[in-house]
């Protein structure tokens, strides 16, 4: 039983789509790098199985490694000196929001080894997804029965991506800024995560106060996080993180249980 468990996982690792699906599934259709399931790593739904959607492209970094230090330089982002995470369009598949949601379904339904209706997310990921998610999408998947949820930079405002009815808005927001205020269009989020030390509180006090509440038991509770930059200085990153949390008290430390679980 639990071999048979640990190969489903192996199973549903992320790679690229196009190891799966035909590179032009859907022509015009959104550019997606990978679809799998695993744990949601970091914040208020750390823990939880979901699956996982990867769009090809940034507007921060090219992905190339060889354009860190140009895009760095051009765009002001710290995060192109170090980010992590591959979504070049290589290995990526057009495909549409049917095919997306068939998919996002059939991943789902593999990894599970019983009936039960348990939670359905989708989580949005990039990238920077709002450069191509749209209301159709998230109402696609919504029919599948999927919680939608989204991971931005908060570059592109929730209302160009989704249009102005906040009923087309996926049902959960995760901004984590890699640009100043100033450059940040985002209306409103569920979670505001700083990776530090490169970002701190001080320098988002209005992005902070956009955070919506959520209510448990009968008190408001605010998600905002410090995430510890992972990488050569990630222990200078955390002691930051530790510090802020003690100078900030309505900020938290987040920890990235995907990492410390070895899962991706
Ligand atoms: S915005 Fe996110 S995905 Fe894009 S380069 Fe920065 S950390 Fe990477």
């Amino acid at each position: 039983m639990l071999s048979a468990l640990a190969e489903r996982r192996d199973l549903n690792r992320e790679s690229p789509l196009a190891d799966r699906l035909a590179p032009d599934a859907t022509p015009g259709g959104y550019r997606v790098r990978a679809i799998w399931q695993t744990l949601q790593g970091e914040g208020a739904f750390a823990g939880y199985p979901a699956v996982f959607v990867r769009f090809a492209g940034c507007n921060l970094w090219s992905g190339d490694e060889a354009h860190r230090r140009r895009d760095h330089a051009r765009l002001g982002a710290a995060c192109a000196l170090f980010c992590d995470t591959d979504f070049r369009k290589a290995g990526s598949v057009r495909i549409g929001p049917d095919a997306l949601a068939a998919h996002v379904r059939q991943v789902a339904d593999a990894g599970r080894l019983d009936d039960s209706p348990g939670p359905r997310l989708a989580v949005l990921t990039g990238g920077e997804p709002l450069l191509q998610a749209d209301a159709l999408l998230v109402t696609t998947l919504r029919a599948e029965g999927f919680a939608v949820a989204v991971e931005t930079n908060g570059t592109v405002a929730l209302a160009d991506a989704f249009g102005p009815d906040p009923a087309h808005w996926p049902d959960w927001v995760a901004c984590s800024p890699k640009l100043p205020e100033s450059h940040l269009n985002i209306e409103a989020m569920d979670e505001l995560k700083l990776v530090v030390p490169a970002y701190t509180p001080d320098a988002y006090p209005t992005l902070a106060a956009r955070v919506r509440p959520q209510r448990l038991g009968g008190r408001e509770v605010f998600y905002r996080w410090l995430q510890p930059e992972d990488g050569p200085r990630l222990a200078e990153a955390r002691r930051v993180a530790v510090a802020l949390a003690e100078a900030h008290p309505s900020w938290r430390v987040s920890v990235q249980t995907h990492k410390v679980l070895g899962v991706d």
